[in-house]
């Protein structure tokens, strides 16, 4: 007699092996046999989206233990992740694009594999504002995190992180509270056959409630979770940044979009852009001839003008509508801002 499957494989995906349709098999015989009768058709596979072999999967139905896949006798799998929580990724995947469809985003949800397999994280893109969250599955050390934000952050205005059970690294969490004064958290519920994303704000000693994706938005501003204290943000009362400023920012004329009403660590990814911009070319423009002195510091103005009135639309208090199209003017001036300092060096 053929050795029995003994990975209990719970979880699969339907319809052929690249399917992106996950599905949790009930451990219940009565459950099951529901599933049966109410989808005759559905054909279950140890899908290649779980990182697993491809090969068919049958539904093993047991009165006596529970219920789980197999996959054929004497396959070869390498498949980890056939747990419960094996499909979760493919989970958020549908239930990011559902959600998107319905606040009338046009947005992408994309599967991230950082060596482990396709559910080590899911990225989701919001088109037209260059919005980012991460939902982030794998562990990752706190220098990983670093060089992924970095990464993540580069063409983004905004950057949420959301991290899955033990995901986050005591470090990463520390430097998340210091930037936004809360970390975003992500679990699963399991609702029947399938499974579907809580999210939470922890700060500190204090959590908001689990919450679904519906009850979530996405502002000008990322990713916003009922019942977060927002901190004053850094736009309304300039703070000096407190860590030393590198030296790129070195002798040049003085910026108006600089230190002196430069924002903290919380302000949006697009508000740090554009500082960073106006203070790079500040220091190319330097050397440069009174025609580009001049147009750098129009632009510096124009930064100012433009960081003023972006934080006054996404103050603490939420955010104005108009916020949308005072981001995509940011884009644009970040845009002009690239293109002199490119011009200069
Ligand atoms: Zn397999």
């Amino acid at each position: 007699m053929a050795e029995p499957d003994r990975r209990l494989v719970q979880t699969a995906v339907i319809g052929n092996a690249a399917s992106g349709l996950g599905i949790v098999l009930p451990q219940e015989a009565e459950e099951l046999r529901r599933l049966r009768r109410r989808h005759p058709a559905y054909t279950y596979w140890c899908g290649t989206q779980l990182g697993g072999c491809g090969g068919k999967l049958s539904d093993r139905l047991y009165v006596d233990k529970v219920c789980h896949f197999a996959h054929a006798p004497h396959t070869s799998c390498h498949r980890e992740a056939n747990g419960a929580n094996g499909a979760d990724h493919l989970f958020i995947k549908q239930d990011l694009a559902l959600w998107a469809r319905r606040s009338g985003v046009g947005a992408r949800a994309v599967l991230r594999d950082q060596g482990s397999g396709p559910g080590d994280a899911v990225d989701f893109r919001v088109r037209d504002s260059r919005q980012r969250v991460r939902f982030q599955f794998r562990r990752l050390t706190h220098p990983e995190w670093r060089s992924a934000s970095e990464e993540l952050e580069r063409d983004a205005a905004s950057l949420d992180w959301v991290f899955g059970p033990g995901s986050a690294h005591p470090e990463t969490m520390e430097e998340m509270y210091g930037r936004t004064g809360h970390v975003l958290r992500f679990r699963f519920e399991t609702q029947g056959v399938a499974r579907s994303i809580r999210i939470r704000a922890e700060e500190g000693w204090s959590s908001t409630d689990w919450v679904p994706l519906d009850a979530c938005a996405m502002t000008p501003e990322g990713l916003r979770v009922p019942g977060v204290e927002r901190r004053p943000r850094a736009s309304r009362r300039p703070v000096v940044e407190t860590a030393p400023e590198p030296s790129a920012v070195a002798p040049g004329p003085r910026s108006t979009a600089g230190p002196a009403r430069r924002s903290g660590p919380r302000t949006s990814p697009l508000v740090r852009k554009v500082q960073r911009l106006v203070d790079e070319l500040n220091a190319l423009a330097a050397s440069a001839d009174a025609d580009v002195r001049t147009k750098a510091e129009r632009l510096d103005r124009e930064a100012a003008g433009w960081i003023e009135r972006y934080g006054r639309l996404t103050g603490p208090d939420y955010w104005s509508g108009k916020a949308t199209k005072v981001a995509a003017q940011g884009d644009g001036l970040a845009r002009r801002l690239e293109k002199l300092a490119r011009s200069l060096g």
